[in-house]
């Protein structure tokens, strides 16, 4: 039976990725931080808890990581925990550009140490492109990062390139753009905008206090994106892929979408001009055709498509 380590398996690429690998029979094993202080929600809320195994690992340990490969011999690595929050990222830069750098070369030299032959994925960002000036963003893009979280990813993806060219390591990179579930956390814009229609609607909040939302993103749905991510560990030769929607949608229409389904005014919506970002990005899609044409991926769901299933999770769940 194929193994597959995974980091980041608590989160919610994690949880849909295991899930979707146990389905096709392979054994998981999830990297954690602390196995006493585990956020297991996720993993409990798909039904896979007591289909994996995990194990504590820090991953700011090169000869722990080594440990792990040596004990577990995966075929394939997926490389998911960061500190994934961009707000975040401005609040923490230092904990921000330390984990996520520092654990992809201890995670890429301890594969080189140990066994070459294991497959290794980085989860690589679209917040990479940052300062963008041609749309849409493509695989050649150049990067010029807005944040200590895109700067992290940048270089957590040069790094991953570095192991292919100079070692020839099966390295690839999936340079996703956001993607949504109900398995987001609350400091994300969908999931806050749902949860917090929803106490509107129940007249347990008054208002949705938000930022600019006059700026244009890619989003999709978390569950197909990572269907992206098993294609490419899957082919031959390892390359880095963009995966998205193809469309921006303004953030603003997100809120009113969501509204409108619960019946809610769109006066309910307040703008907070302390919650700006000190950099922001206006406008942002990507181009998947080359992971359509070469991986098979398929992917043809708008974001109103998305939010139907997520408002009827969430209501579902509540
Ligand atoms: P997420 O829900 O925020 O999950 C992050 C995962 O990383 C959690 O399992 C978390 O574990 C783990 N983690 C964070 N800091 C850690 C540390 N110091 N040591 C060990 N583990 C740590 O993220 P996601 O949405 O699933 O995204 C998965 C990956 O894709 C991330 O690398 C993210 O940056 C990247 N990405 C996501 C998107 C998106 O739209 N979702 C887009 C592009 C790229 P705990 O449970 O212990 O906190």
């Amino acid at each position: 039976m194929k193994r597959s380590i995974i980091t980041g398996i608590t989160g919610q690429d994690g949880c849909y990725l295991a899930q979707q690998l146990i389905n096709k029979g392979y054994e998981v094993i999830g990297l954690v931080r602390d196995l006493n202080q585990i956020n297991d929600s996720g993993l409990k809320h798909i039904g896979i808890l007591d289909k994996i195994r995990l194990e504590q690992v820090d991953l700011l340990s090169e000869s722990a990581i080594v440990d792990s490969l040596t004990k577990f011999k995966p075929t394939f690595f997926y490389n998911l925990a960061a500190q994934s929050s961009v707000s975040n990222s401005f609040i923490e830069p230092t904990q921000t550009l330390l984990f996520n750098i520092s654990s992809v070369i201890n995670i890429l030299e301890a594969i080189r140490k140990t066994d070459i032959n294991i497959k290794f994925y980085q989860a690589s960002s679209s917040e990479m492109f940052g300062k963008v000036v041609h749309l849409p963003v493509s695989e050649q893009t150049v990067l010029h990062p807005l944040s200590p979280y895109a700067i992290s990813k940048a270089s957590a993806h040069w790094i991953t390139v570095n192991y292919r060219e100079a070692y020839g390591l099966f390295t690839c990179c999936g340079i996703l753009f956001n993607h949504d579930s109900y398995l987001r956390p609350m400091n994300f814009f969908t999931k806050k905008v749902i949860r917090t229609a929803i106490e509107i609607s129940k007249g347990r909040k008054e208002f949705l206090e938000v930022g600019n939302i006059d700026v244009k993103r890619d989003f999709g749905y978390a569950p197909k994106y990572v269907e992206a991510m098993i294609l490419m560990m899957e082919k031959e030769i390892a390359d880095d892929y963009l995966i998205c929607s193809g469309e921006s949608i303004y953030l603003r229409d997100i809120i009113e979408y969501v509204f409108s389904k619960l019946n809610i005014s769109t006066q309910k919506i307040v703008v907070n001009k302390s919650l700006y970002r000190p950099a922001e990005i206006m406008d942002m899609y990507g181009a998947n055709y080359k992971a359509k044409a070469v991986l098979g991926w398929k992917y043809d769901m708008t974001y109103f498509d998305v939010l139907d299933i997520l408002i009827q999770e969430e209501l579902h769940n509540w």
